[in-house]
């Protein structure tokens, strides 16, 4: 097994991903249309994959393509936590665009309860749409990744998974991450031959998720985090971008933290 290596290429022409095909789990809200964004502004074609009917998710794709020099961006409805549907919709995406290269499991949710208090189906909520789901999406980008003998997944994991935020109460969530770094460190092993799977770990990023957090907690992070303030979704791109890209080619495994210090001290 070995892991693919690129030609020696100038380092800008390294950090594209033109002629590549995204697909974005959680790509038409927050970090993961950030990342849909980012990856069509550095060239790729980019399918943004979404499970809710509250907004236009095709308009939101329209206007990545349109703001990307026209760049192929195309929405698709799927619940990560289907296996079989999510592959299905991978598959999909495989045929509408040629091929498939990158596939970023980014979907996820968090709730906060007393750890003493989680129903049973609340704890195993999180986990099936932040672990589950974002390993059947891996599983499916690896049958094609396999088959096409290349391919490279990024997971959004957190900063979650290697430290508890205090105050406390997402036990679940915490619990989620941390294993999704583990998964990944055991697929990038698992399938080195055909893909690379390393995972992103945002800290404080402002979007829904972090709105739906009780508003006096805001104030005590704030004062946790050395940089002294959230990162706005945008400021991600460019470590999605490296990620997917020849850029970072000997990276697989790897656990990328961007969070302002917050767990440097
Ligand atoms: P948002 O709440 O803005 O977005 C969550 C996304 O996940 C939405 O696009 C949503 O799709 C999608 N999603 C949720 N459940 C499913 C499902 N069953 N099937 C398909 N898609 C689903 O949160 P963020 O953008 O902040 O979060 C994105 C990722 O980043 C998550 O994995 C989160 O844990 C992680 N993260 C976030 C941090 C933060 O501070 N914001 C920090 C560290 C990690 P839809 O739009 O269709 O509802």
């Amino acid at each position: 097994m070995v892991l693919a290596k690129p030609e020696n290429q100038h380092v800008l022409q390294a950090f594209s991903v033109a002629g590549k095909v995204a697909a974005v789990t959680g790509g038409a809200r927050g970090i993961g249309l950030e990342v849909s964004r980012g990856l069509a502004e550095a060239g790729a074609e980019v399918a943004l994959i979404y499970s809710s009917s509250a907004y236009d998710a095709d308009a939101i794709a329209a206007s990545i393509s349109a703001d990307a020099n026209g760049v192929k961006c195309r929405a698709y409805r799927s619940d990560v936590t289907d296996a079989n549907g999510i592959a299905a919709t991978l598959q999909e995406i495989e045929r509408d665009f040629g091929h498939l290269d990158i596939v970023v499991a980014n979907a996820g949710i968090v709730s906060y309860h007393n750890a003493e208090d989680y129903t049973p189906d609340q704890f195993s909520e999180i986990m099936r749409v932040n672990l589950d789901g974002a390993f059947y999406t891996a599983q499916g980008a690896a049958r094609i990744f396999k088959k096409q003998g290349r391919g490279n997944i990024i997971f959004t994991a957190s900063v979650s998974a290697t430290l508890v935020n205090v105050p406390q109460k997402q036990a679940a969530y915490n619990a989620s991450k941390a294993a999704l770094v583990h998964l990944a460190k055991s697929l990038a092993v698992e399938w080195v031959d055909f893909c690379r799977v390393n995972c992103i770990s945002p800290g404080f990023i402002s979007t829904d998720m972090i709105a739906t957090q009780p508003a006096e907690w805001n104030q005590k992070w704030y004062s946790m985090i050395p940089g002294n303030r959230f990162c706005d979704a945008y400021e991600l791109k460019g470590a999605y971008v490296f990620c997917a890209s020849d850029a970072s080619s000997y990276m697989t495994g790897a656990n990328l933290i961007i969070d302002g210090g917050y767990t440097l001290p």
